[in-house]
């Protein structure tokens, strides 16, 4: 056992020692019994911690310890936990092995530049990372072998602080190990594992770290070694910083260091999945051990293809990562020959002719050398087939080789506790193993509107002290002054109808569109019989000026008295507030500019807890909204920004005027809004059974794994 984990456990009494195997392991942070445990071992600190078990073992009174191995109560249920914990490590009856018995030997190694696992493990932006972690929570529950490969970021993504004057600050405190559940990587002789990468002539070594998601593994690599030169060391200190030299050294140790964690770990992979452009240098990398090994380049490409997975993200051509050809070729500089290409045929693998000339693409790589390939929602898949159309030109647009698997989200992870209970009670208690099922969730009308009416209001009021709790913690600290105390939402109304809007401040997300008529929006929110409240949280990448201008415009309303303390902004927007936010708002908003959300998730999240969506008809929402289950927003399309703003803004409003409003403040003699609630209903019915991961990650089964596994084999 490692150094780490041992200190944690030492201080544990024999009878419940294994406290230290379930915080060392994500597995608590999805199973509700789990969670409870640790809630019931200390709340204080669990509230303190943030919901962090290493910490809370770390920090808890040696007596509280001795207290709670002789308490019969907490011991029946540590019991429990453990007993599930250790049946489902032992892969008994799960989906994959049981539907692919032969595929289960070698694991699916899945690239990502971030993983959003959990608050405490801050690798993860925005979207990009919590499908990811979702994604490989999922293959735990269906009993995939899969192994996640990823960075440790030393100081992970910044931390949000907004001062008076709203211009969001970026702080990155480092990352303290042994507050988190990672574990160095050890060779069979005990030393910590170095995998070694060239960078531009120079060597790098790479220190690998293991993090348990219940039967999954991820690896998550990290340079900071006093081995390496100070430069190399801060490679993978920070998520998305740095300029296009840091970018691409980051790249290809994720690409080719990556590849080679795995082979240092002795992992044959039978299919590698990439999630986004990123980590595309790992086909260069896989060619090359073809090659080196005696196959020709051709071969070796038709051998990476067939077993090469790539999921792209991005609907806007320049969000997709591309480098001057001149800084591939340095990077490169010695290994085409091993691929058995001349200079210019190597650099032909990446080109694409962009608007300043021919670069060298990650998108366009990944795309040729992926035998699978797929955007995440229907709409994004046929704008990807469109984008990319120029790369099979003697096709029609539409057999375009890029299909679609709509992103959906880990439904343990999402659904809030006491949500998953009532559902336990009406739908059954096994009804997590058979989410996807749309049959289950007929029964959904079977639970009580006054049930399910008095357990959201519990949500709300909940949210709401979490909110008022961080606005009280930063003003005494000194950190917050006196005048940001409204925008903080510490007077918000349990009662008002409330709206919540978070997400990355990317532009094109248009943070500011309710804003779009002041006065009118003022009349909506100030109603006297009817007040409408909006809770707004987000962050913006640190070098988008454009984001952080929206933010601080969002903040400077927030501050405004005269909004009534009825616009709150909450900072430092993480998986933690997000938990919150989508459990405990009324409405969920979403305002993109079409087509630029290839799917977003957390209007599923949302949904999922009984929370209504109110969405532009864009990514995801465009194929999940069904007439009767929320509300949309049609846009204009092909227009000047400023009238497709206009439109869509005066659509938004009239949604709110005649439908939102009226309805939620529709109550009968009990005071429960009858025709909300069933919204409420027909939302969660016809969305989680759907937009979940365990519908996604079979679908990536059993249309890419599956097949890319059995060409594996056959090789
Ligand atoms: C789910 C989630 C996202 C993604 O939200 P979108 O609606 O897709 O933009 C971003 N950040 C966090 C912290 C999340 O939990």
């Amino acid at each position: 056992m490692d150094d780490l984990v041992m200190s944690v456990r030492e201080r544990l009494p024999d009878r419940i020692a294994r406290l230290a195997d379930l915080a060392y392991n994500l597995w608590w942070s999805w199973h509700q019994d789990a969670r409870e445990l640790f809630r019931l071992l200390d709340y204080p600190l669990w509230r303190a911690t943030l919901h962090n078990p290493v910490l809370i073992l770390r920090q808890i009174p040696q007596e509280r310890l001795e207290e709670a191995a002789k308490d019969p109560v907490f011991l029946r249920r540590y019991d429990a936990v453990l007993l599930a914990f250790d049946r489902e490590m032992e892969n008994g009856h799960l989906w994959f092995p049981g539907t692919f018995p032969d595929l289960t030997d070698r694991p699916i190694a899945y690239f990502s530049a971030e993983f959003g696992l959990h608050r405490s493990l801050p690798i993860y932006s925005g979207g990009l990372g919590v499908l990811a972690g979702d994604q490989a929570k999922e293959a735990s529950d269906l009993g995939i072998p899969f192994v996640g490969v990823g960075f440790l970021y030393s100081q992970g993504y910044f931390r949000q602080r907004i001062p008076s004057h709203g211009w969001q600050e970026a702080v990155y405190p480092p990352l303290r190990i042994e507050e988190t559940p990672l574990i160095p990587v050890r060779d069979e002789q005990g030393n910590p594992i170095r995998v070694r990468v060239q960078l531009a002539g120079r060597e790098v070594q790479i220190a690998v770290w293991e993090v348990r998601v219940g039967r999954t593994r991820l690896y998550l690599m990290d340079t900071n070694l006093p081995e390496n030169e100070p430069w190399d060391r801060t490679l993978t200190s920070r998520l998305y910083g740095g300029d296009r030299e840091m970018r691409i050294s980051q790249e290809v140790v994720l690409g080719v260091g990556g590849v080679r964690t795995l082979r240092a770990l002795g992992i044959d992979p039978a299919v590698w999945h990439l999630n986004e452009g990123h980590c595309a240098f790992l086909v260069l990398e896989r060619i090359r051990e073809h090659v080196v090994a005696g196959m020709s380049f051709d071969e070796a490409a038709e051998a990476v293809r067939a077993t090469t997975v790539f999921t792209t993200h991005t609907p806007v051509p320049a969000g997709h990562d591309a480098f001057a050809l001149p800084m591939v070729e340095k990077h490169f500089l010695g290994y085409w020959e091993q691929l058995g290409l001349s200079r210019e045929e190597f650099l032909e693998l990446g080109r694409l002719d962009g608007p300043m000339g021919p670069e060298f693409n990650m998108t366009a790589l990944a795309l040729r050398f992926s035998g699978y390939r797929n955007g995440v929602s229907r709409l994004h898949g046929e704008v990807s087939r469109k984008m990319w159309h120029f790369l099979w030109p003697d096709r029609p647009v539409e057999e375009v080789p890029i299909i679609h698997i709509t992103n959906g989200v880990h439904l343990p992870s999402w659904v809030s506790g006491p949500l998953d209970q009532l559902f336990r009670k009406y739908l059954g208690h096994d009804w997590q193993e058979r989410h996807d099922d749309p049959d289950l969730w007929e029964r959904l009308d079977e639970i009580p509107d006054e049930e399910l009416w008095a357990l959201h209001e519990d949500q709300k009021r909940k949210m709401m002290a979490f909110i008022r709790e961080r606005a009280r913690r930063r003003r005494i600290s000194g950190e917050m002054d006196p005048d940001q105390v409204l925008a903080a939402g510490a007077f918000l109304d349990p009662e008002a109808l409330t709206i919540g809007f978070a997400r990355r401040f990317a532009t094109y997300k248009r943070a500011t569109l309710i804003f779009h008529d002041l006065e009118r929006l003022k009349r909506i929110i100030h109603d006297l019989y009817r007040p409408v409240q909006f809770i707004f949280a987000g962050k913006a990448h640190p070098a988008d000026d454009a984001g952080k201008h929206l933010l601080q415009q969002v903040y400077a309303l927030a501050k405004d008295p005269a909004m009534g303390g009825r616009i709150a902004f909450i900072e430092d927007y993480d998986m933690h507030v997000a938990r919150y936010l989508v459990q405990g708002v009324d409405v969920w908003l979403n305002t993109p500019r079409r087509p630029n959300e290839a799917s977003g998730t957390s209007g599923q999240k949302a949904a999922m807890n009984g929370v209504i969506n109110l969405s532009v008809l864009d990514g995801w929402w465009a194929e999940g909204y069904n007439g009767a289950n929320g509300w949309a927003v049609d846009p204009l399309e092909d227009a000047d920004p400023a009238v497709q703003d206009g439109h869509d803004a005066e659509a938004l409003y009239r949604l709110l005027e005649e439908e939102v409003v009226p309805l939620f403040y529709k109550r009968d003699i009990d005071g429960i809004p009858r025709g909300w609630v069933r919204l409420m209903k027909e939302s969660i019915r016809s969305i989680a059974p759907i937009f979940c991961t365990r519908r996604m990650v079979k679908e990536y089964a059993e249309r890419f794994y599956v097949p890319a596994a059995r060409a594996s084999q056959s090789r």
